[in-house]
């Protein structure tokens, strides 16, 4: 693929016994949230379950797909440093709960955060030996048709225009760029990245080292 991508970097800080910190983020209309749901039959991991200040959609459910607050809940959260990474998209706040993290990493579960990339650049700083994976759309075309096909056609243009932007820069952020032509082939792809043994923070002896 003409933007397939695979650094591997390595990192000591974390305990042998703990989970592995996986960030899955990609752009607006990609299949992210179908990629992380096919992924869950494949490879054991618990899900961060994010908190958000944007409302409910009707087939979500408090508590599973995000944690639904008001806008001074959230400030009251980052104030007290409740969160991993926070960021605002489209006009809502969404940040990672970082006590479930810890609690999951420390009883030693691999943990999936579905987050956008500015989340995913504060987790490379705060945890160099995350797993960021990008999930690419196969073109441009083919994610406008998706953007479309769901519905999205009022902001279109806007997004495909941030998708540019991130699909250009992932190369210098992730470790992983994983692309989203057909639906089961990605989930391969990525329970085989969280297979390899050479991981994060795990360095094995032939895990190769490739420099971003
Ligand atoms: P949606 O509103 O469609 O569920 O999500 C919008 C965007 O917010 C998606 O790109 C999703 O990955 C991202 N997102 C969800 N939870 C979080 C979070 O906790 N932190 C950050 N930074 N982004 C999130």
């Amino acid at each position: 693929m003409a933007w397939a991508s695979d650094n591997v970097r390595h990192s000591s800080n974390s305990s042998p016994d703990s989970g592995r910190l996986v960030v899955v983020s990609g752009p607006s209309g990609v299949g992210k949230s179908s990629v992380v749901e096919g992924l869950a039959s494949r490879v054991p991991f618990r899900f961060s379950v994010s908190v958000t200040t944007r409302a409910p959609r009707p087939d979500e459910v408090e508590g599973v797909d995000y944690t639904f607050v008001d806008e001074k809940r959230f400030r009251e959260m980052v104030a007290g440093d409740e969160l991993l990474e926070w960021a605002q998209y489209s006009d809502k706040l969404y940040g990672t709960p970082r006590a479930a993290v810890a609690e999951f990493l420390a009883a030693g579960h691999d943990v999936v955060l579905d987050i956008e990339n500015r989340g995913a650049a504060q987790i490379r700083e705060s945890h160099p030996e995350a797993i960021l994976i990008f999930v690419a759309p196969p073109s441009l075309d083919e994610l406008e048709r998706r953007l479309k096909a769901r519905g999205n056609t009022r902001d279109v243009e806007k997004r495909l225009a941030v998708a540019s932007e991130q699909i250009t820069s992932a190369q210098a952020l992730y470790d992983h760029i994983v692309v989203n032509d057909d639906l089961d082939t990605a989930i391969c792809d990525i329970a085989d990245i969280l297979a390899r043994p050479g991981r994060l923070g795990h360095a094995s002896e032939d895990a190769q080292e490739t420099p971003s």
